[in-house]
């Protein structure tokens, strides 16, 4: 585990094997920024499981990762099904050898005006539940070897309230809650857990929210893209590749002391994002 890393802004890691021996779990990993991390992450080294539920999406991304001489593994999960999370543990313990790194990306979004019970149970089965079980099948092995990096992906509304997105908020404000909580229950176990807090991201979920708020409010997608862009200080959304760089910034062997921190990262030091 040597070298420095760099990651161009499509999240190819460039500059050393220094996660060489390592084996990660990227939940989500089929496009957008899981995409990019598990990029990242094979960039750097590690051996990559891509866990989604779209099995064709996780093997796209898995054999062009391949192609490039990594070793990167499709294994098909939901978050939200205890079962599902536990197979995928089993599998990915085969194909890695141990999971030393677990990257919580995998996520959902939507807006409402008025919060559906269904929408609001969905988003936090997901996006905080998901995490949680996904942490719990994986974290006892990481306690045993004394060593472990898990990355929640959560977002700029985990950390403050925004219009029309109550469900997706208050999901990423609880696994920001459990983010902390579990910080301080690994203090000193050579574990550790981070989030990031992106706003806007250049993704398909980013793409598909476009699309709602165009439809409710008739207005043309491309002026729906563009009027949030300008929103944002520097007048574009965020890159994958520049959330797998801040993710990446806590898996050194030397980030023992960055314990519950949550790097937020936008294009910009106001504006909002999903
Ligand atoms: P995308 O929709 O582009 O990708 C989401 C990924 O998560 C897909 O691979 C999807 O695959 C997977 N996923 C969704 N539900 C589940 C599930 N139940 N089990 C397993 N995998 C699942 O989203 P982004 O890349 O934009 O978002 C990634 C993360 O970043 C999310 O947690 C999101 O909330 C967060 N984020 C995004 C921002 C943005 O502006 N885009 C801003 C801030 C945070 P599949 O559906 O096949 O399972």
């Amino acid at each position: 585990m040597t070298g420095e890393p760099t990651v161009d802004g499509a999240g190819r890691t460039r500059g050393g094997d220094w996660l060489a021996g390592r084996g990660a779990v990227v939940t989500g990993g089929g496009r957008g920024i899981g995409s990019a991390v598990a990029h990242a992450l094979v960039g750097a080294g590690a051996k990559v499981v891509v866990a989604a539920r779209s099995t064709d999406e996780i093997e796209v991304v898995a054999e062009r990762l391949g192609a490039a001489g990594a070793r990167a593994h499709a294994v098909s999960c939901d978050v939200s099904d205890q079962e599902s999370v536990a197979k995928m543990a089993d599998r990915a313990r085969e194909l890695l050898g141990a999971v030393d790194i677990l990257v919580n990306n995998a996520g959902i979004s939507g807006s409402a005006l008025r919060v559906k019970v269904g929408d609001w149970e969905a988003m936090h089965r997901v996006n905080a539940t998901g995490p949680l079980l996904v942490t719990q099948a994986l974290l006892p092995a990481m306690l045993e070897r004394g060593w472990g990096r898990i990355v929640n992906v959560a977002s700029v509304v985990g950390l403050k309230g925004a219009r029309y997105i109550s469900s997706y908020a208050a999901s990423k404000h609880a696994l920001l809650g459990m983010t902390r909580c579990l910080a301080d229950e690994l203090a000193g176990t050579g574990v550790t857990v981070n989030s990031v807090c992106p706003g806007y991201v250049d993704t398909p979920m980013t793409t598909r929210n476009i699309g709602r708020i165009a439809e409710a409010t008739g207005r043309d997608a491309a002026a729906v893209r563009q009027g949030l862009e300008e929103m944002q200080p520097s007048g574009r959304f965020v890159s994958p590749g520049e959330v797998a760089h801040a993710v990446l910034s806590f898996l050194p062997e030397a980030a023992d002391s960055l314990q519950g921190s949550e790097l937020i990262v936008r294009s910009g030091s106001t504006g909002s994002g999903s």
